[in-house]
């Protein structure tokens, strides 16, 4: 069986770290490894329209900042397929058929979506489309028979609904669909990034993120501001590195080597948490740490993206592209769909011999 990934972004603002430590990293490894046959890379606008409909403009305008971001990421439009979701129509129409093996109560059940709804405020107003988001999400996964889906721990419940969906099908219209597989990242720090607000998680929609984007000096002026162990007011006193988002970031961001270069008080960050424990190192030092390691591994990305960013028209042609290629994909599937479930009938010769033989 052919190695497929499918994996995407939101277009809701620019991609964050979190991101990039949750997915975006590991999709550039992986496509690099030359072990997948098909790597699909979704901007998913119409998911994102989900809870801005009165936003399009909002969605419209990130769609190339996301782009831009996956190209400086190192995601390559020769070995992976880019493409944006709105634009290939059959992702609609696996949606409402497997609307059918979903049911309402199953959905309410969905633990993100319902933090979701919590934290955007929708109390009784949630948008129909919003609340069956998992389901379109099981179409843009299955519409290409992705066997593995790199993605942060938010996103586990989705494939689990996926899964049912996948199950409920194969049993009901025969095997068709492929079950895929979750990808989480192995650093346990990576699996949430948190907000530099200290909140469970950075997001878009949140805005306590540090954007691949954003200039040293914003970078800077973040890392510094970031929320701490509030009970650490003097540098003597012991300070809390569990829960602590400066020291999640540095599990998620550092590495032995970034000790020697920038803090060589220190020879691996349990040193450096092991002093912050006992008392006598200060936030500031920490922070100012945290802004070179992460100072470096945003360097490349932003240039790259300077780059990027001189040829915009051909950041959507390769998005057309990509998006002509994925359509292909998932109109094979929808097909084979449509067969199981006895719905194709204009090719189906057996069936109109049989209608006409019980006419005659
Ligand atoms: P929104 O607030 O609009 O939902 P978002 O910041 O949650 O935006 P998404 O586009 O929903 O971003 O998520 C894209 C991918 O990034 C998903 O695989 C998700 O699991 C991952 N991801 C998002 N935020 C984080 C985070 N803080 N830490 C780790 N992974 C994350
Ligand atoms: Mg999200």
């Amino acid at each position: 069986m052919s190695k497929i990934i499918l994996t995407g972004d939101r277009p809701t603002g620019k991609l964050h770290v979190g991101h990039y430590v949750g997915s975006l990293k590991r999709r550039v490894e992986l496509q690099n490894s030359g072990e997948f046959d098909e790597i699909y890379i979704m901007i998913a606008d119409a998911q994102a329209l989900t809870d801005n409909a009165d936003n399009p403009e909002k969605v419209r305008q990130n769609i190339i900042e996301v782009a831009l971001d996956y190209l400086s990421c190192g995601l390559d439009p020769a070995k992976s397929t880019l493409f944006i979701q709105s634009q290939i129509p059959e992702l609609t129409e696996l949606s409402f058929y497997y609307m059918n093996l979903v049911t309402v109560s199953r959905l309410q059940r969905n633990p993100t979506v319902k933090s979701e709804i919590q934290m955007r405020g929708f109390q009784a107003s949630i948008p129909v489309g919003f609340f069956t988001y998992p389901i379109s999400q099981a179409a843009d996964i299955t519409a290409f028979k992705a066997t593995t889906v790199p993605v942060g721990e938010d996103q586990l419940p989705m494939l689990e609904q996926c899964k049912e969906i996948v199950h409920k099908f194969n049993s009901v219209y025969g095997e068709t669909l492929v079950d895929p597989a979750v990808l989480l990242p192995d650093n346990k720090a990576c699996l949430r990034l948190p907000g530099i607000d200290g909140k469970a998680k950075m997001s878009k929609s949140l805005g306590n993120c540090i954007y691949l984007s954003d200039t040293p000096e914003d970078v800077k002026k973040k890392i510094m501001s970031m929320f701490t162990d509030p009970n650490h007011l003097r540098v003597q006193d012991p300070g809390q590195v569990e829960g602590n988002p400066v020291f999640i970031y540095l599990d998620a961001f550092c590495r032995d080597e970034h000790f020697e270069r920038y803090c060589p008080d220190y020879s691996c960050l349990q040193e450096m948490k092991d002093h912050y424990s006992r008392g006598g190192l200060g936030d500031v030092k920490v922070k100012k740490f945290l802004n070179q390691v992460i100072q470096e591994e945003l360097e490349p990305i932003r240039n790259r993206r300077k780059e990027f960013e001189k040829d915009i028209p051909e950041v959507y042609r390769i998005l057309r592209e990509g998006s002509k290629k994925a359509e292909a994909a998932a109109a094979k599937t929808l097909s084979e769909v449509k067969q199981a479930m006895k719905i194709d009938y204009f090719n189906d010769a057996a069936l109109i011999a049989e209608q006409s033989k019980k006419y005659q």
